[in-house]
């Protein structure tokens, strides 16, 4: 499988490049998903169009058999690109920085592959080909591209799923493995702390918001490391704080905002109520507050047994020594959602250009090695191809 996905080396950098060259936000992939689509329909694979709004869905097989999805992100960010190379973005302030052209592409060679195995082999089920709206942002229901397409079924009899993600950030070829939480519930909040305000020469007549601030900051920075525990990954950051406008006068309010993080359902609602008790000092101090929390995307958790059949793949077409077993960390995914609809499974696939540049993603200098377009596109390919042979359990 491997092979025949470096014969097609040349035709996924020519795909990968054309993506990255014309980048497009969420729910926007108009361009990227008639390419998706076109590029399947040549394949001779049943396409359906505007599901989750801009999602693509192809499928192959057929019979009573099992169903496997392989799902790739088509969205870009709203990022200036810094950057010489000829596939630089022509789409001015939008950029794929974060590795979602060439998702797109390695399921197209996935696709290509897989459809070369259906039509020599014995299937006994079927692969569907998620290509996914807007992982990046929400719509104006606070609705992510996942979460789009299960509510136009595309899920529907689905056995399992699997996706990849480049990392910019680790050697090409190395492959990023992890049983259960991998990737965090991300949630945010915005508070105000209200006082009185009043003169900067008279703190006594009344409550001082910026004061509460200072008592209400270290209560919420002591949560992590003395209320939770230290067995279960968590993090609450700040990263706004707004209030006040000049020397002499305190204000009668202050906004601040951040973001929490964690793997655990029951951790995550305890993050809740342990930041609504460090607001409540306020009202010990004269003041009040109000707090507001968004609920954003679950925690990834992968499959162990899926996780072994992509890991056994690897071992097979590579070797040992391109497996790290390793937490992906606090950030987010929206494939978390289709992994509670299926069994499912995310790997991490090193992508770094070896120059001793980092380019980390979500930066206007973010880049990958093209070399791996193969190995990710066989990874997929030959899990799924194993999937509807009947060869895994
Ligand atoms: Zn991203
Ligand atoms: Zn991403």
């Amino acid at each position: 499988m491997l092979k025949k996905a470096q014969a097609l080396q040349d035709e996924l950098v020519r795909l990968r490049r054309d993506i990255h060259a014309h980048p497009e936000l969420g729910f926007q992939e108009f361009r990227t998903a008639a390419l998706v689509a076109d590029t399947l329909k040549e394949l001779g694979i049943a396409v359906k169009t505007g599901v989750g709004r801009t999602g693509v869905v192809g499928e192959i097989g057929s019979g009573d058999g099992p169903t496997i999805a392989i799902r790739a992100d088509m969205d870009a960010l709203p990022i200036l690109q810094k950057s010489d190379a000829p596939y630089c973005s022509t789409n001015d302030g939008v950029m794929h920085a974060c590795g979602h052209d060439s998702h797109t592409a390695m399921l197209l060679g996935a696709a290509h592959l897989l459809r070369q195995s259906a039509a020599e082999e014995k299937w006994q089920g079927k692969v569907r080909f998620l290509f996914q709206p807007c992982e990046e942002a929400f719509d104006e229901n606070g609705i992510s591209g996942a979460t789009a397409m299960i509510q136009d079924s595309a899920l529907a009899g689905v056995d399992a799923v699997i996706a990849l993600h480049v990392k910019s950030d680790a050697p090409a070829g190395k492959l990023f493995f992890h049983d259960q939480f991998s990737l965090a519930n991300v949630d945010s909040f915005e508070a105000t702390l209200f006082g009185d305000g009043g003169h900067g020469a008279y703190p006594h007549t009344g409550a001082d918001p910026i004061h509460m601030l200072g008592q209400v900051l270290n209560a919420i920075y002591a949560i992590p490391s003395r209320r939770i525990n230290p067995l279960r990954p968590c993090v609450i950051s700040v990263g706004q704080v707004k209030g006040g406008e000049t020397t002499n006068v305190i204000p009668n309010k202050v906004f601040l905002q951040g973001t929490i993080r964690s793997y655990h359902d029951d951790i995550r609602e305890q993050l809740w109520q342990e930041l609504e008790q460090a607001l409540k000092l306020t009202t010990l101090m004269g003041g009040r507050y109000e707090l507001i929390i968004h609920k954003g995307y679950p925690a990834l958790y992968n499959d162990g047994q899926v996780n072994t059949w992509m890991r056994d793949v690897a071992r097979d077409m590579l070797d040992n020594t391109r497996i790290v077993e390793q937490e992906f960390g606090m950030g987010a995914e929206d494939f978390a959602y289709m992994a509670q609809e299926a069994k499912g499974a995310m790997f991490m696939l090193g992508a770094a250009i070896d120059d001793g540049i980092t380019r980390h993603h979500h930066t206007d200098i973010f880049d990958i090695d093209e070399s791996v377009l193969p190995i990710g596109s066989a990874m997929l390919a030959e899990t799924a191809r194993r999937f509807v042979m009947g060869q895994l359990k």
